[in-house]
C-alpha cells in the first residue's frame, strides 16, 4: 500500500507511493481541498492538467448538503463531482468542534446544530465512518476530538482519550472496498500526550497517521515543535499527514521534518483575496503597485495565468470584481504548491532536498504573522 522509495540522508524527508483504488500517488503530495465537492474555482480538467494527484473532500459538510441520499443516488463522490483520481475524506471531526454548537459530547460522539440551519445532528466514530464509506473516499479519516489550540492540559487530556477510544470504534467500522483508514494524533503541544496517542493509534494498526490539531491558531514554532515530537512515533513504512498545513515554506519546513502529505485551503483562499503565492513569498497582486507591471505573477512558473496575462491585467480583473481575476490567482497558487512538491520530489531522488530545503527557506519571505511569532519563540 506504501511504498518507501528513498529517506534523505540529511533531513527525515522521505519518498514514497501510495496506492489507493483510484490511482498511484507519489509522495510527499499537496492536496487540494475541495470540502463542498469541489476546489474552489477550478475544474477537475484544470486540477489534472496542473498534476493534481489526490482531492480532498468533508464528511460534515457534504452530509449536510447536499447530503448522502443525493451522493448515494450519484453512486459516490466520485461520479457525484465527476474526479476520477483518489479522494481523502475529512471525518468531520474538526468541523464539529470548530463550525457547529456542540450540544453534547456524548460516549459514542457528539450531539451539536448544524451551522447552517441550527437542525440537530449527531456525529461520532460510527456515524463518519458509514459517511466516508458512502462517499467511496480512497482514505478515510478517524473521527477525532480535535481541541481548541487554548485548552486547558485537563481539556488536551481528555480530548486525547477521547481519540483514541474513538479510533479504536472507527478501526471497527466496516470499511469501502480497498479504502485506507488513517489515524489522527491529537494532543496539542504536550509531548507525554502525543507520544500516548501516537502509540495507541500506531497500536490499531492503521494505513497511515495524520498529526491533527495543528494549524489551530497556534505560532509557527509550536506547530513545528508539534510535529517534530509526533513524528518519531510513526511508522516509518505508512504515510504520514499533517493536516491543514500550510505555506510554501512550511511546506517544505514539514518535509524535512518526515511529512509526506498535505492538504490547506491557503492557495484558493488568499487567491481569493487577490494574494498570489510566489517563491519568494506572497504578494498582493491587487496592490497598486502592479497597477502597470507587465510581467507574468512569477517569473519561470508554468501554469496557465503566468503563460496568458500580466499582473497589471490581473489587477485590472480583481479590482473590478471579474470571476477570471480570483480564478487566475487559484490555478496560479494550486500549480504553484504542487510544482513544489514536485521540486521537493525530484530534489530528495537525487539527494539534493538538504539544498533546496536551505535556499527555499532562505528566500521565501514569511508573512509579519509568522515573523512576529518567531521573533516570540527566540525571545523565550
Ligand atoms: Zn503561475
Amino acid at each position: 500500500m506504501f511504498e518507501l522509495i528513498r529517506a534523505d540522508a540529511q533531513t527525515r524527508a522521505r519518498l514514497g507511493r501510495l496506492t489507493t483504488p483510484h490511482g498511484v500517488i507519489d509522495t510527499p503530495v499537496f492536496m487540494s481541498v475541495g470540502t463542498q465537492a469541489s476546489v474552489k474555482a477550478l475544474d477537475p480538467r484544470e486540477l489534472r492538467e496542473m498534476g493534481t494527484q489526490i482531492i480532498l473532500g468533508n464528511t460534515y459538510h457534504l452530509n449536510i448538503r447536499p447530503g448522502m441520499d443525493i451522493i448515494n443516488q450519484a453512486g459516490g463522490l466520485h461520479p457525484f463531482m465527476n474526479w476520477p483520481g483518489p479522494i481523502l475524506t475529512d471525518s468531520g471531526g474538526f468541523q464539529v468542534f470548530s463550525l457547529a454548537t456542540i450540544r453534547k459530547i456524548q460516549a459514542h460522539g457528539v450531539e451539536f446544530r448544524s451551522h447552517m440551519d441550527g437542525s440537530l445532528l449527531f456525529l461520532g466514530p460510527k456515524e463518519a465512518m458509514a459517511i466516508q464509506r458512502q462517499l467511496g473516499s480512497d482514505i478515510a479519516m478517524v473521527f477525532d476530538d480535535c481541541p481548541p489550540h487554548t485548552s486547558t492540559p485537563r481539556e488536551l487530556r481528555a480530548a486525547v482519550e477521547r481519540t483514541i477510544r474513538w479510533a479504536a470504534e472507527c478501526r471497527e467500522q466496516p470499511r469501502g472496498e480497498g479504502q485506507l483508514v488513517f489515524g489522527i494524533v491529537q494532543g496539542g503541544s504536550n509531548e507525554a500526550l502525543r507520544k500516548e496517542c501516537a502509540a495507541a493509534l500506531v497500536g490499531l494498526q492503521f494505513d497511515g497517521f495524520a498529526v491533527g490539531g495543528v494549524s489551530v491558531g497556534e505560532p509557527e514554532p509550536e506547530m513545528f515543535r508539534a510535529i517534530e515530537m509526533t513524528e518519531p512515533f510513526l511508522p516509518a513504512d505508512r504515510p504520514r499527514y499533517a493536516m491543514g498545513l500550510g505555506t510554501p515554506a512550511q511546506l517544505v519546513e514539514l518535509v524535512a521534518r518526515g511529512i509526506d502529505m498535505f492538504d490547506c485551503v491557503l492557495p484558493t483562499r488568499v487567491a481569493r483575496n487577490g494574494t498570489a503565492f510566489t517563491r519568494r513569498g506572497s504578494i498582493s497582486v491587487k496592490g497598486g503597485a502592479y497597477k502597470a507591471d507587465f510581467r507574468f505573477i512569477e517569473e519561470g512558473c508554468d501554469c496557465f495565468a503566468c503563460k496568458h496575462f500580466t499582473r497589471a491585467y490581473l489587477r485590472h480583473l480583481l479590482n473590478v470584481g471579474e470571476i477570471l481575476g480570483l480564478r487566475m490567482l487559484s490555478v496560479h497558487n494550486t500549480r504553484m504548491y504542487l510544482k513544489v512538491m514536485e521540486d521537493i520530489r525530484s530534489t530528495i531522488a537525487d539527494g539534493t532536498f538538504a539544498e533546496f530545503h536551505r535556499e527555499f527557506v532562505e528566500r521565501y519571505v514569511p508573512t509579519q504573522k509568522v515573523l512576529l511569532a518567531r521573533a516570540a519563540a527566540g525571545e523565550r
